[in-house]
């Protein structure tokens, strides 16, 4: 927005007007008459905001505690409108847990297994071959390949996998391994991070997804996910992926102990890797859910928090290109919304998830692109199916 560009490694798609975020497209007016009305907490942020000037953490602090939500909505959709015109983008992907052994405890995972429960999963090769087969079609565009940490699997693992899913599917783009991940493979190969990236890549591996930043907090990391990745190291991980020529996504797991100058601070954080190194395609906000996990007692924050957590993050990350109101943890009537609060994208056909259905998601397993179209043309947005990169685009 107004931000010098980061170096680029080679790879990498820079943050300007293009597939990534085309800006308004010619007749469409950016609905900016809201903003003529706003409370008076937010009347000097707009004007930031339309000056395009990066707005502070203490503006940041504004956004979570006005009372005018209509108009946090108007500046953020604005802001959206002004980046990616009246698309609403999703893809046609299916997920791929791989393991759900995990040797980590977090606080907020109803996904882990110890390993000698029934319903413990590790896939061998001749499983990922028949299941991509079976149930893997040639339109589809991405597979999301993510696993707990699972001990007993050596390295060569990780590449026969990537490869298996090339050969079976070869058209379809690889988005695997978190951050955290990538740091359990450096330590089992005994070899840089920029090692493991590299054979990865060579073996099919062609972006990355966004988890396991959780919230970038010493105070959160300590109490809920002690024994993995802290967020110091997460950033450094992220920055040697984005240096490698890859690119990421970035989450956040909001709505349990944070307080929302640590949602705040999260930002910042990726906002500030954002600067330096432009990989970050979409910021991809993640509610927490409580059920299955030692946090049950908490709850599930509210419809009203999540969709202000989107628009904030639309209006503090503004030097990522895709905010994603990801339908399978909102539920489709906020991811809905979430399209008219700063959201842009709303994720893809999923399928089959596990994370999040196993701590008591109640939303489907998986919807056609006709449902997803459906849903994003209700708001009156544009639907338009995108492939990982935002390279291939083509309206529904
Ligand atoms: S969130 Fe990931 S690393 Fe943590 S326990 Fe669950 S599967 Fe393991």
């Amino acid at each position: 927005m107004n931000s010098a560009a980061p170096h680029l490694a080679p790879g990498l798609r820079p943050f300007e007007r293009g597939p990534t975020n085309p800006g308004p497209e010619a007749g469409f007016p950016v609905r900016d008459e809201l903003l003529d009305s706003l409370a008076p907490d937010l009347a000097p942020l707009r004007d930031k905001v339309l000056a395009g000037t990066r707005l502070s953490f203490e503006d940041g602090q504004t956004l979570f505690a006005t009372s005018d939500v209509h108009g946090l909505a108007a500046l953020a959709n604005y802001v959206n409108e002004s980046l990616n015109g009246n698309r609403a983008t999703f893809t046609f992907n299916r997920h791929l847990n791989y393991t759900n052994k995990c040797q980590y405890r977090c606080m907020f995972c109803a996904f882990r297994r110890d390993g000698d429960e029934a319903d413990t999963v590790v896939m061998d090769m001749d499983y990922v071959r028949e299941h991509l087969t079976a149930n893997f079609s040639d339109g589809m565009k991405e597979v999301h390949v993510v696993g707990g940490i699972n001990p007993d699997l050596p390295f060569d693992y990780y590449t026969e996998l990537l490869r298996t899913i090339k050969e079976t599917r070869p058209h379809l783009h690889v988005k695997g391994f978190t951050m955290i991940e990538l740091n359990h493979l450096a330590e089992i190969s005994g070899k840089p991070v920029e090692w493991v990236v590299e054979a990865l890549r060579e073996a099919g591996l062609d972006s990355c997804p966004g988890g396991g930043a959780e919230v970038l907090s010493p105070r959160v990391h300590r109490k809920l996910y002690n024994g993995k990745l802290p967020p110091e190291e997460w950033i450094a991980t992220v920055k040697k992926v984005h240096r490698a020529g890859l690119h990421t996504n970035a989450t956040m797991l909001f709505g349990h102990i944070e307080t929302t100058d640590e949602r705040l601070d999260h930002m910042v954080a990726i906002r500030g890797v954002q600067e330096e190194t432009g990989g970050f395609l979409q910021f991809i906000p993640l509610v927490f859910h409580p059920e299955n996990t030692p946090l049950q007692r908490l709850g599930k924050t509210t419809g009203l928090d999540s969709l202000r957590t989107l628009a904030v993050s639309r209006l503090m990350l503004d030097n990522v290109p895709h905010i994603k109101a990801y339908w399978i943890m909102l539920g489709l009537r906020i991811a809905q919304l979430g399209l008219l609060h700063g959201a842009d994208d709303i994720d893809g056909t999923v399928v089959e998830e596990h994370i999040t259905h196993d701590a008591g998601a109640t939303t489907p397993q998986g919807l056609s692109t006709e449902e997803l179209a459906g849903l994003i043309r209700e708001t009156g947005r544009q639907p338009v199916l995108r492939d990982t990169l935002y390279t291939e685009l083509q309206a529904v």
